[in-house]
Protein backbone atom coordinates (compact mmCIF):
# COMPACT_ATOMS: atom_id res chain seq x y z
CA UNK A 1 0.00 0.00 0.00
CA UNK A 2 1.38 3.43 -1.14
CA UNK A 3 -1.91 5.43 0.82
CA UNK A 4 -0.08 4.86 4.42
CA UNK A 5 2.92 6.70 3.79
CA UNK A 6 1.51 9.59 2.50
CA UNK A 7 -1.02 10.23 4.96
CA UNK A 8 1.74 10.13 7.50
CA UNK A 9 3.32 12.86 5.54
CA UNK A 10 0.00 14.81 5.69
CA UNK A 11 -0.42 14.05 9.27
CA UNK A 12 3.13 15.44 10.10
CA UNK A 13 2.64 18.58 8.17
CA UNK A 14 -0.64 19.35 9.82
CA UNK A 15 0.74 19.31 13.33
CA UNK A 16 3.11 22.08 13.69
CA UNK A 17 0.08 24.51 12.00
CA UNK A 18 -1.82 23.25 15.40
CA UNK A 19 1.04 24.13 17.65
CA UNK A 20 1.20 27.26 15.99
CA UNK A 21 -1.97 28.26 16.86
CA UNK A 22 -1.08 29.39 20.70
CA UNK A 23 2.10 31.75 19.41
CA UNK A 24 -0.04 33.57 16.50
CA UNK A 25 -1.85 34.90 19.60
CA UNK A 26 -1.15 38.33 20.91
CA UNK A 27 1.45 38.27 23.99
CA UNK A 28 -0.04 40.77 26.97
CA UNK A 29 0.70 44.49 25.76
CA UNK A 30 1.25 43.53 22.23
CA UNK A 31 -1.05 45.03 19.67
CA UNK A 32 -3.77 42.70 18.70
CA UNK A 33 -3.67 41.37 15.15
CA UNK A 34 -6.27 43.00 12.97
CA UNK A 35 -8.71 40.46 11.45
CA UNK A 36 -8.40 39.56 8.54
CA UNK A 37 -11.70 38.92 6.63
CA UNK A 38 -10.28 37.15 3.78
CA UNK A 39 -7.13 35.10 4.98
CA UNK A 40 -5.84 34.03 1.32
CA UNK A 41 -3.83 31.02 1.37
CA UNK A 42 -0.20 30.07 3.09
CA UNK A 43 2.38 31.83 1.74
CA UNK A 44 6.15 31.40 1.55
CA UNK A 45 7.26 33.50 4.77
CA UNK A 46 4.36 31.89 7.26
CA UNK A 47 6.03 28.97 7.67
CA UNK A 48 5.20 27.82 10.65
CA UNK A 49 8.77 27.32 11.91
CA UNK A 50 9.35 31.32 11.36
CA UNK A 51 7.36 31.35 14.96
CA UNK A 52 4.38 33.74 15.60
CA UNK A 53 6.03 36.48 17.42
CA UNK A 54 7.79 36.88 14.09
CA UNK A 55 5.16 36.81 11.79
CA UNK A 56 3.73 39.78 14.59
CA UNK A 57 6.44 41.90 12.80
CA UNK A 58 5.55 41.17 9.27
CA UNK A 59 2.15 42.50 9.57
CA UNK A 60 0.27 45.52 8.84
CA UNK A 61 0.77 48.29 10.90
CA UNK A 62 -2.57 49.72 11.77
CA UNK A 63 -3.09 53.21 10.59
CA UNK A 64 -2.32 55.70 13.41
CA UNK A 65 -4.30 58.39 15.13
CA UNK A 66 -1.83 61.17 13.53
CA UNK A 67 0.27 59.95 10.79
CA UNK A 68 3.89 61.94 10.54
CA UNK A 69 4.18 63.30 7.26
CA UNK A 70 5.10 61.66 4.28
CA UNK A 71 7.57 62.16 1.52
CA UNK A 72 6.06 63.72 -1.08
CA UNK A 73 6.56 61.77 -4.63
CA UNK A 74 8.55 63.26 -7.07
CA UNK A 75 6.88 65.14 -9.91
CA UNK A 76 7.10 63.03 -13.13
CA UNK A 77 9.82 64.30 -15.21
CA UNK A 78 7.61 67.51 -17.44
CA UNK A 79 8.78 68.97 -20.60
CA UNK A 80 10.09 72.70 -20.13
CA UNK A 81 7.56 75.52 -20.58
CA UNK A 82 7.23 78.38 -21.19
CA UNK A 83 4.19 81.11 -21.35
CA UNK A 84 2.07 82.05 -24.31
CA UNK A 85 -1.18 83.32 -24.86
CA UNK A 86 -3.00 81.79 -27.42
CA UNK A 87 -2.95 81.74 -30.91
CA UNK A 88 -5.03 83.77 -32.63
CA UNK A 89 -6.18 86.52 -29.84
CA UNK A 90 -5.22 89.69 -30.81
CA UNK A 91 -6.12 92.16 -28.16
CA UNK A 92 -9.87 94.32 -28.78
CA UNK A 93 -9.79 96.84 -31.40
CA UNK A 94 -6.01 95.62 -32.65
CA UNK A 95 -6.99 93.74 -35.22
CA UNK A 96 -9.24 90.57 -36.32
CA UNK A 97 -6.14 88.20 -35.83
CA UNK A 98 -7.09 85.36 -37.31
CA UNK A 99 -7.26 81.49 -35.57
CA UNK A 100 -5.90 78.57 -37.49
CA UNK A 101 -5.54 75.59 -35.39
CA UNK A 102 -2.68 74.35 -38.41
CA UNK A 103 1.22 73.83 -37.10
CA UNK A 104 2.18 74.78 -40.44
CA UNK A 105 5.71 74.07 -40.39
CA UNK A 106 6.24 71.35 -37.76
CA UNK A 107 9.88 70.88 -37.82
CA UNK A 108 11.38 74.24 -38.44
CA UNK A 109 14.05 75.61 -36.16
CA UNK A 110 13.16 78.38 -33.67
CA UNK A 111 14.73 81.07 -36.15
CA UNK A 112 16.61 83.23 -33.62
CA UNK A 113 19.85 81.78 -31.56
CA UNK A 114 19.13 82.68 -28.37
CA UNK A 115 14.91 83.72 -26.89
CA UNK A 116 12.82 86.18 -28.03
CA UNK A 117 9.36 87.70 -27.11
CA UNK A 118 6.88 87.36 -29.82
CA UNK A 119 4.56 90.53 -29.41
CA UNK A 120 3.08 93.27 -30.85
CA UNK A 121 5.63 96.48 -32.36
CA UNK A 122 2.30 98.41 -32.75
CA UNK A 123 0.70 98.33 -29.98
CA UNK A 124 3.06 97.64 -27.24
CA UNK A 125 5.07 99.95 -25.04
CA UNK A 126 7.16 102.27 -27.71
CA UNK A 127 4.99 101.56 -30.42
CA UNK A 128 2.90 103.98 -32.54
CA UNK A 129 -0.31 102.91 -31.38
CA UNK A 130 1.54 102.04 -27.57
CA UNK A 131 0.26 102.72 -24.06
CA UNK A 132 0.26 106.15 -23.05
CA UNK A 133 3.39 106.89 -20.74
CA UNK A 134 5.42 104.18 -22.17
CA UNK A 135 7.31 105.39 -25.02
CA UNK A 136 10.61 103.37 -24.82
CA UNK A 137 10.33 100.03 -26.98
CA UNK A 138 12.72 98.49 -24.16
CA UNK A 139 10.44 99.29 -21.60
CA UNK A 140 10.12 95.55 -19.86
CA UNK A 141 6.77 95.04 -20.92
CA UNK A 142 7.95 94.09 -24.28
CA UNK A 143 10.77 91.96 -22.74
CA UNK A 144 8.17 89.80 -20.36
CA UNK A 145 6.16 86.69 -21.36
CA UNK A 146 4.08 85.81 -22.17
CA UNK A 147 4.19 85.55 -25.89
CA UNK A 148 1.49 87.34 -28.11
CA UNK A 149 0.37 86.25 -31.73
CA UNK A 150 0.14 89.08 -33.59
CA UNK A 151 -0.57 87.14 -37.23
CA UNK A 152 -3.79 89.68 -38.64
CA UNK A 153 -2.81 92.39 -36.27
CA UNK A 154 -4.13 95.91 -37.93
CA UNK A 155 -2.23 96.67 -40.72
CA UNK A 156 -2.84 98.09 -44.34
CA UNK A 157 -0.61 94.89 -46.04
CA UNK A 158 -3.07 92.64 -47.63
CA UNK A 159 -3.73 89.33 -46.54
CA UNK A 160 -6.54 87.47 -47.40
CA UNK A 161 -6.33 85.40 -44.23
CA UNK A 162 -7.55 87.96 -42.24
CA UNK A 163 -11.42 88.73 -42.07
CA UNK A 164 -12.75 91.99 -42.47
CA UNK A 165 -11.02 94.04 -44.44
CA UNK A 166 -8.54 91.35 -46.32
CA UNK A 167 -5.26 92.93 -44.81
CA UNK A 168 -3.73 93.13 -41.56
CA UNK A 169 -0.31 91.85 -40.33
CA UNK A 170 1.04 89.38 -42.62
CA UNK A 171 3.46 87.51 -39.93
CA UNK A 172 4.66 87.85 -36.59
CA UNK A 173 6.93 90.28 -34.69
CA UNK A 174 9.74 88.97 -31.87
CA UNK A 175 11.53 91.37 -30.08
CA UNK A 176 15.32 89.84 -29.50
CA UNK A 177 16.30 88.59 -26.21
CA UNK A 178 17.33 92.01 -24.92
CA UNK A 179 16.53 95.42 -26.50
CA UNK A 180 19.91 95.69 -28.48
CA UNK A 181 20.51 95.71 -32.10
CA UNK A 182 22.77 94.06 -34.01
CA UNK A 183 23.50 91.58 -31.24
CA UNK A 184 21.24 88.48 -31.54
CA UNK A 185 21.41 86.19 -34.80
CA UNK A 186 18.35 85.19 -36.84
CA UNK A 187 18.61 81.19 -37.75
CA UNK A 188 17.89 79.60 -41.06
CA UNK A 189 14.11 77.99 -39.79
CA UNK A 190 15.05 75.31 -42.50
CA UNK A 191 17.18 74.25 -45.28
CA UNK A 192 16.98 75.56 -48.25
CA UNK A 193 17.85 78.48 -50.51
CA UNK A 194 18.62 82.25 -50.20
CA UNK A 195 16.22 83.78 -53.36
CA UNK A 196 16.18 87.28 -52.90
CA UNK A 197 17.26 89.81 -50.65
CA UNK A 198 15.43 92.95 -50.79
CA UNK A 199 16.58 96.77 -49.03
CA UNK A 200 15.10 94.86 -45.56
CA UNK A 201 13.98 91.34 -46.17
CA UNK A 202 15.72 88.10 -46.65
CA UNK A 203 13.92 85.12 -48.38
CA UNK A 204 14.51 81.78 -47.64
CA UNK A 205 12.51 79.00 -49.59
CA UNK A 206 12.66 75.55 -47.99
CA UNK A 207 14.59 72.78 -49.72
CA UNK A 208 11.73 70.13 -48.59
CA UNK A 209 8.55 69.59 -49.77
CA UNK A 210 6.54 71.47 -49.60
CA UNK A 211 8.73 74.06 -49.71
CA UNK A 212 7.64 77.35 -47.43
CA UNK A 213 9.11 80.52 -48.46
CA UNK A 214 10.45 82.19 -45.06
CA UNK A 215 10.99 85.58 -44.97
CA UNK A 216 13.44 87.60 -42.11
CA UNK A 217 12.49 91.40 -42.32
CA UNK A 218 14.69 93.64 -40.38
CA UNK A 219 17.95 92.10 -39.90
CA UNK A 220 20.95 94.15 -40.22
CA UNK A 221 21.41 94.53 -44.28
CA UNK A 222 25.02 95.94 -43.80
CA UNK A 223 26.42 92.62 -42.11
CA UNK A 224 24.48 89.49 -43.57
CA UNK A 225 25.95 86.61 -43.29
CA UNK A 226 24.21 85.13 -46.20
CA UNK A 227 23.52 86.42 -50.09
CA UNK A 228 21.33 85.75 -52.45
CA UNK A 229 21.54 81.68 -54.54
CA UNK A 230 23.46 80.75 -51.13
CA UNK A 231 22.55 77.36 -50.09
CA UNK A 232 21.96 77.45 -46.20
CA UNK A 233 21.81 74.33 -43.51
CA UNK A 234 18.70 74.50 -40.90
CA UNK A 235 20.11 76.84 -37.89
CA UNK A 236 22.48 78.00 -40.27
CA UNK A 237 23.34 82.24 -39.42
CA UNK A 238 21.73 84.59 -41.70
CA UNK A 239 21.97 88.23 -40.00
CA UNK A 240 21.79 89.76 -36.86
CA UNK A 241 18.22 91.36 -35.33
CA UNK A 242 18.09 94.91 -35.94
CA UNK A 243 15.33 97.68 -36.93
CA UNK A 244 16.10 98.30 -40.42
CA UNK A 245 13.09 99.32 -42.84
CA UNK A 246 14.63 100.77 -45.68
CA UNK A 247 15.20 104.32 -44.55
CA UNK A 248 13.20 105.22 -41.18
CA UNK A 249 13.87 102.56 -38.85
CA UNK A 250 11.51 100.53 -37.02
CA UNK A 251 11.92 99.00 -33.34
CA UNK A 252 14.68 96.45 -32.46
CA UNK A 253 12.71 93.28 -34.06
CA UNK A 254 12.12 90.45 -36.36
CA UNK A 255 9.14 89.97 -38.51
CA UNK A 256 9.06 86.34 -39.43
CA UNK A 257 6.70 84.97 -41.57
CA UNK A 258 5.70 81.69 -43.82
CA UNK A 259 4.48 81.16 -47.11
CA UNK A 260 2.37 78.28 -48.14
CA UNK A 261 4.79 76.66 -50.87
CA UNK A 262 1.41 74.74 -52.44
CA UNK A 263 -2.05 75.17 -52.39
CA UNK A 264 -3.70 73.72 -49.48
CA UNK A 265 -6.69 74.37 -46.70
CA UNK A 266 -6.80 75.81 -43.78
CA UNK A 267 -7.72 73.70 -40.09
CA UNK A 268 -11.04 75.30 -40.69
CA UNK A 269 -11.22 75.22 -43.81
CA UNK A 270 -9.88 78.47 -45.25
CA UNK A 271 -8.65 77.76 -49.10
CA UNK A 272 -5.02 78.36 -48.94
CA UNK A 273 -2.92 79.71 -52.48
CA UNK A 274 0.14 79.65 -53.43
CA UNK A 275 2.41 82.38 -51.44
CA UNK A 276 -0.44 83.36 -49.05
CA UNK A 277 0.61 84.19 -45.43
CA UNK A 278 0.52 81.55 -43.41
CA UNK A 279 -0.17 82.46 -39.04
CA UNK A 280 3.37 80.99 -37.90
CA UNK A 281 2.61 81.46 -34.13
CA UNK A 282 1.86 77.52 -33.50
CA UNK A 283 4.79 76.69 -36.06
CA UNK A 284 7.22 79.01 -33.85
CA UNK A 285 5.14 77.59 -30.20
CA UNK A 286 6.53 74.12 -31.17
CA UNK A 287 9.73 75.10 -32.58
CA UNK A 288 10.72 77.11 -29.53
CA UNK A 289 9.34 73.85 -27.25
CA UNK A 290 11.79 71.72 -28.89
CA UNK A 291 14.84 74.39 -28.43
CA UNK A 292 13.92 74.70 -24.80
CA UNK A 293 13.80 70.75 -24.22
CA UNK A 294 17.20 70.72 -25.88
CA UNK A 295 16.90 69.89 -29.66
CA UNK A 296 19.81 71.10 -31.19
CA UNK A 297 18.50 72.72 -34.39
CA UNK A 298 20.46 71.47 -37.62
ZN1 LIG B 1 5.84 92.61 -38.57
Amino acid sequence: MRTAPLLLIAALALAPLAACDDTSKPAAGETPKPPSPEPGPPQPDDSPADGGAEQLGSEPIPPSPDPAPQPAEPPPPTSATFDHAPAGVIPPGQGPGYLDRTVWSPNMCWPLAEAGFPNSQVYGPGGGMGPPGKPSQCDSLNYTLPWRDNFCEARSRTNPMCAGSGTGHQGQDIRPATCKKNQHWALAAEAGTITDIGSYSVTLVGQAAPHYTYRYLHLQMATLAVKEGDSVAKGQQLGKVSNDFGGTPTTIHLHFEIRAGVAGTTTDGKPVALHTFLPPYLSLVEAYQRKLNGQTCG
